[in-house]
């Protein structure tokens, strides 16, 4: 790689317009010299840089040099350099980028609406934890980082994402045995022990920077604990340590004595404050303004005392929960920055994360494809609807972000992942032990949702996406139906006629997947489905018993002839369940999944039929009568047709459930099977 390092030399004046002419070099580093800004313009030649640092100029400042055309960089570092004005959108565009550095420049104007591209660089933080005088831990998941410093007379000490200087020595003190991180030696039995284990002292003033952190508001928490000082009756009981705190240069504590305020020493406290940070800098001062003791109980031991520090986006309060908005900033830092490690789950309109606010909700976020206009289709739909719908047994929409080309869903995060991954696992893993009475609770659930959905919500809402894969469950495995995006209201009161087919194949509705009929009888198909694979175990789509049954569906009808339907139950139940309640529940499936869409029941029948409160005997005599053998006739036609179409499926490899949508006026043919690709 071609390139030009200037750094640690005395070179002096402007940085030389010649640089323009080095148009083949990838690399150029200019540190530690005294050359001055403004960085010239024919740095725009350069449009072969991968790495461009240029730190700490001297000198008058300039406008954002161009960049415009150095689509290869991947690392950014333009610090101190005294550059005004707005940061240029195109930054954001350059996808090769992973570390941007812009700190110490007099930059205004809001963060460019593309930098939601830069996901993962790691161009700026949201948030900021310090074990102060400590060693790196981890808090219910948050790592606080390592702060082990010993130096502490007049020292700046810096990190990447923070820093911290130090000024004084002790008065009356030999200097050599000052001391500047103060060790517990009792044992600590409060929470989060390990952040006051060690805390960092100053004889005058210590003071930590934020660096590089987002502009906006912060909520900064102070973590103190008297370690030094003791409650016995000992010469040590005889100190009193009183100083300030200033944040952002506004004092926020005076005369803060922590004994007092803790109720004691060896006991925390914490301090919570709100800052706002407008120039990527948030400072946090500790002052000995002179009061307290100096020499008691020994002359090293007196000033600030500081255990921890974590600053957090202030925004993140349960409140945003109330008004659904959230900024994109919010959620990259509850995801922290979509970290992969984050990541919970992947459907066809994107990723799924995990994330935690600061007030310890913890949430999932589904992140919709910029690039998708199904993901923006989904996304209008989803929002409009469904932050009005509130039940037990649907999954909780908190709400939603916007931001430049970036689509986000804030739900109610599910301890047990989805059904499909409890029922069948995730490549043979991550499968649960589901009782009986877990199953029927399960089923129970999904009803009520459903029923709600149809009958009870304003909306009238059919789902037409019901699978395993849109039922979640939480740490208590109650059942929650999620995924809306393919709901739609069902407003046509004229023509059921959809002008778009979107569902699951192995749990549409035939009638909705031939010729578009929709109504609230293809969600309880879709359940019948659901119902039959919870009681056996076993996916639909999956499960060939026989060359000649396709799908576990057709073999529920064979066995129910036969008389053996209790074949299907899931072999791993062993005897530990009702054999009444599953030859019910089996039957309640079937009688869903009729061909004939009206003589489904509707979902509170079945909510009832599963509660016990209806006898299932008197509807199967009515449908044998009416829809007799050639419903499943009907059936068996319409999956096998399909499945023979489908050589390259995956019938029989891996779990596929994806959604599939499909313009209007399809037929049969038009159907792709078990395919991971979203049609339009
Ligand atoms: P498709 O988009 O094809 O319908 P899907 O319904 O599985 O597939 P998503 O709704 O995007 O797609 O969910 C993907 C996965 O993310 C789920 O299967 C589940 O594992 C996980 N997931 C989604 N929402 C949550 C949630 N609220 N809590 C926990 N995990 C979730």
């Amino acid at each position: 790689m071609l390139c030009r390092r200037i750094s640690s030399n005395n070179f002096s004046g402007r940085i030389p317009d010649f640089i323009g002419k080095w148009t083949q070099i990838q690399k150029l580093h200019l540190h530690g010299c005294s050359l001055e800004g403004p960085i010239p313009a024919q740095i725009s030649s350069l449009t072969n840089l991968v790495d461009l640092r240029i730190s700490d100029l001297k000198g008058r400042g300039s406008d954002f040099p161009s960049l415009r055309k150095m689509n290869s960089l991947k690392i950014l570092i333009l610090r101190n350099c005294s550059i005004h004005g707005i940061i240029p959108d195109y930054i954001g565009y350059i996808s090769t980028l992973k570390t941007l550095d812009l700190c110490f420049n007099n930059l205004a104007g809001d963060m460019p609406p593309s930098f939601s591209q830069l996901t993962k660089a790691d161009y700026m933080k949201y948030s900021l934890y310090i074990n102060c005088g400590g060693k790196e831990t981890f808090i219910n998941g948050t790592k606080y980082e390592a702060d082990t410093e010993q130096r502490g007379a007049s020292v700046l000490f810096k990190t990447e994402d923070w820093a911290f200087s130090s000024t004084g020595n002790f008065m009356d003190n030999d200097m050599e045995a000052d001391i500047y991180i103060a060790t517990n030696t009792t044992k600590l039995t409060m929470p989060d022990s390990e952040l006051y284990m060690s805390a960092r002292l100053s004889p005058l003033a210590l003071t930590y920077y934020g660096l590089c952190l987002i502009n906006g508001n912060y909520t900064v928490k102070l973590h103190f604990s008297e370690i030094i000082f003791t409650a016995n009756k000992t010469f040590l009981s005889l100190g009193k340590r009183l100083f300030n705190v200033l944040i952002q240069g506004q004092i926020v504590l005076k005369d803060f004595n922590i004994e007092d305020e803790a109720g004691g020493p060896g006991k925390p406290i914490v301090k919570s404050f709100n800052a706002s940070v407008t120039q990527n800098t948030l400072e946090i001062r500790f002052y000995w303004a002179g009061k307290g003791t100096t020499g008691i109980p020994s002359r090293g031991v007196y000033g600030p005392l500081i255990s921890a520090i974590s600053v957090d986006p202030s925004e993140l309060r349960g409140l945003d929960l109330q008004t659904g908005s959230f900024t994109l900033r919010q959620i990259k830092a509850a995801t922290k920055n979509f970290d992969a490690a984050n990541k919970i789950g992947e459907g066809g309109f994107g990723s799924v994360y995990k994330g935690l606010l600061s007030d310890g909700t913890i949430i999932a976020v589904k992140q919709l494809s910029p690039k998708s206009k199904q993901g923006t289709r989904e996304f209008v739909n989803e929002i409009g609807m469904i932050s009005a719908l509130q039940h037990p047994n649907l999954v909780k929409l908190y709400g939603c972000c916007i931001e430049g080309n970036q689509l986000c869903l804030i739900y109610e995060y599910m301890e047990n992942n989805c059904l499909s991954r409890a029922l069948f696992g995730f490549t043979g893993q991550n499968k649960l032990k589901l009782d009986w009475t877990t199953r029927r609770k399960i089923c129970l659930g999904i009803a009520r949702g459903l029923a709600y959905l149809h009958e009870e919500s304003m909306l009238k809402i059919v789902h037409r996406d019901i699978k395993a894969s849109n039922v979640l469950l939480d740490k208590n495995l109650n059942s929650k139906i999620s995924d809306f995006g393919l709901a739609k209201l069902n407003e046509e009161e004229n023509t059921h006629i959809s002008t778009r087919i979107a569902g699951t194949i192995g749990y549409m509705a035939p009638e909705y997947a031939m010729r578009g009929y929709l109504t609230d009888k293809a969600d309880v198909y879709s359940f019948g489905v659901v119902a039959l694979e919870i009681v056996s175990g076993k996916s639909n789509t999956n499960y060939r018993p026989k060359e000649e049954f396709v799908y576990l569906l057709d073999w529920a009808y064979v066995l129910q002839e036969r008389g053996t339907l209790l074949e299907l139950v899931d072999p791993n139940l062993g005897e530990n369940y009702s054999k009444e309640e599953a030859v019910e529940m089996l039957n309640v499936a079937l009688i869903c999944t009729n061909a004939h869409p009206t003589l489904r029941p509707t979902m509170s029948k079945v909510v009832s039929l599963l509660e016990g409160e209806a006898s299932i005997q008197s509807l199967m005599t009515n449908i044998s009568s009416v829809g007799g053998s050639s419903s499943a006739g009907l059936r068996k036609n319409f999956w096998q047709l399909n499945a023979s179409q489908s050589q390259s499926t995956s019938m029989e490899g891996p779990y596929t459930d994806s959604s599939v949508s499909i313009t209007a006026e399809i037929g049969v043919n038009d159907l792709l099977l078990g395919g991971s690709a979203h049609q339009k």
